[in-house]
This record gives structure tokens, sequence and C-alpha cells, in this order.
């Protein structure tokens, strides 16, 4: 359709509004990146049970553009669920390095996030932040599929925002 910028209707107003985005390159990027987060499953405990069922068809992840994957390099986002021990962590840590910037860390329960009922055990690392840079903290034990979410959801706006402003938003 062709509009004479000279002679624009009320109808050709909203053909536009329905058609046309305008904004910058860091909105788009921000926006695509938001919208397509590659988790790589860090399933450690009973944590993992409600990740698999955020996955699953009834609450249907997918349809945020989350993806789960199996090998660090194809992924973005780290979901630690579970306890962190101490004999685990580096090979958390090393998984964690082989993922491609930019990168992101969810810690789901609060074993993930500060060691749980376990905090007291001499092989338990009392939050996966010991180890590597948390984004989002999903408390709970465990937190429900609509929690992890939530979470996914308050990442997406934080990488909106890193992508908008150039910031990165630590914890
Ligand atoms: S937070 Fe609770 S449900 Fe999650 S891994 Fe720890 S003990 Fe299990």
């Amino acid at each position: 359709m062709e509009f004479d910028l000279a002679r624009i209707s009320p109808e050709d107003v909203q053909e536009l509004e329905r058609n046309v985005f305008v904004g910058s390159i860091e909105t788009l990027k921000g926006w695509v990146r938001s919208n397509s987060l590659w988790p790589l499953t860090f399933g450690l405990a009973c944590c993992a049970i409600e990740m698999m069922a955020a996955g699953a068809p009834h609450y249907d992840l997918d349809r945020f553009g989350v993806m789960f994957r199996t090998s660090p390099r194809q992924a973005d986002v780290m979901i630690v669920s579970g306890t962190v021990t101490k004999k685990m962590a580096p090979l958390l840590r090393r998984l964690y390095d082989q993922m491609p910037e930019p990168k992101w860390v969810i810690a789901m329960g609060s074993c993930a996030t500060a060691g749980g009922p376990y905090v007291k055990s001499y092989s338990v690392v009392k939050g996966v932040d010991q180890v590597v840079p948390v984004d989002v903290y999903i408390p709970g034990c465990p937190p429900n599929p609509a929690a992890l979410i939530y979470g996914i959801n308050k990442l997406q706006e934080k990488i909106r925002y890193e992508a908008k402003t150039g910031k990165r938003v630590t914890g």
C-alpha cells in the first residue's frame, strides 16, 4: 500500500500504526533476546521436578520462547534447580564457563538460593551465587512452575533493560 503523506487520512494513520514498528536497534535486540531464552537445565534435586513441569504442556514454557538445551554451547540461561553440593560446584562452574556471552543465571528454590534445608550440611554450597553470578532468585521449597515463569518474566524485563541502557544489573 502506498501513502501520499500530503493527504494522509485517519484510515492511513491506523494502517501505519498497525504495520510499522519504529524503535532503536537496542530495543529490538533486547526484545529478541528476551523472547528466545535457551536454558541449560541444571536439575540437581526436587526443584527440578517443578522445572520439568513448567516445560510440560500445562504450563508450556515454549510460549515464552524458552527452549531447553542440553549443551552449554547452545544455552544462554542456566536454571539451577536443586541442592548444589561442594562436589558438583566445580562442574557447574565449568559448564557456566562453556556458555557463550551474553548469559544469565536463575537460582530456583531455597537450596540454590541459600542452601535451603541443608544449610548446615558440611557438603552443601550455601547459595549458587558463591559459584556463578546470579541474576534472578526464586524463593520456595520448591517454587511451583508459576513461580519459575514469574522469575523468567523478571529476567526478560532485566534483559530488555540491559539492552536498552547498556547497563548490567546484578543480583
Ligand atoms: S529447595 Fe526444597 S524442593 Fe528445592 S531442591 Fe531444595 S529441598 Fe528440594
